[in-house]
């Protein structure tokens, strides 16, 4: 079993992609956790990547399709989940090639649908302890001084592309480049869209019985 997920940043496709893998035993390929491995590791993928990342834009699609296909190469005991790839018609299309090739295809695309105001609120005010990690919201789960952490005191730092101007234009990049993606899956007939605005218990429900 593939299924691929698909919504903008913020919609909360990370979290319910960890709990569906854990029920269903899929492999989780979370891409954006795998450029940032890139970065942090200073590999020449991740050099380059990390360019377009800090302005908020999309890693080019050789880029991407180039470390996908290389990590669908391994073999994975039950089925795949991708998270965060294809973001556009290129991408998908490269993916149905490589599946193609492999005798198998995309059996889901679910997408999560946000309100562009939810999305920014949800985004612009995630911060993290420069110390022990630890995560913070302005919104959801402030610290209770203003830039430090509750437990260790550290000062909380905020990822370059969470900005909200960096939010905007990740916003705007996704929209344009995103939305031919999900015509690409609703003309296959593997489209899903599912309410993201909800409550995550409501979530994950509707998305369990998307891909049953
Ligand atoms: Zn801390």
């Amino acid at each position: 079993m593939l299924i691929v997920f698909l919504g903008a940043p913020g919609a909360g496709k990370g979290t319910q992609a960890k709990a569906l893998a854990e029920k269903k035993n899929l492999t989780h390929l979370a891409t954006g956790d795998m450029l940032r491995a890139e970065v942090a590791a200073g590999t020449e993928l991740g050099l380059m990547a990390r360019a377009f990342m800090d302005r908020g834009d999309l890693v080019p699609d050789d880029v991407m399709i180039g470390m996908i296909k290389g990590r669908l190469k391994t073999p994975v005991s039950g089925g795949i989940l991708l998270d965060g790839f294809p973001r556009t018609v290129a991408q998908a299309r490269a993916l149905d090639e490589a599946l193609d090739a492999a005798g198998t295809g995309v059996d889901r695309a679910i997408f999560f649908e946000v309100p562009t105001e939810e999305l920014v609120r949800r985004l612009a005010g995630r911060a993290t302890c420069s110390g022990c990690q630890r995560a913070y919201h302005d919104t959801f789960h402030p610290p209770r001084n203003a830039d430090e952490c509750d437990d260790c005191g550290a000062k909380l730092v905020r990822r370059e592309d969470d900005r909200p101007e960096a939010v905007r234009n990740r916003l705007d990049v996704y929209r344009t480049q995103t939305t031919p993606v999900l015509d690409h899956y609703r003309a296959a007939g593997k489209l899903v869209e599912i309410d993201g605005g909800q409550a995550i218990d409501a979530v994950q429900e509707e998305l369990i019985a998307a891909v049953e």
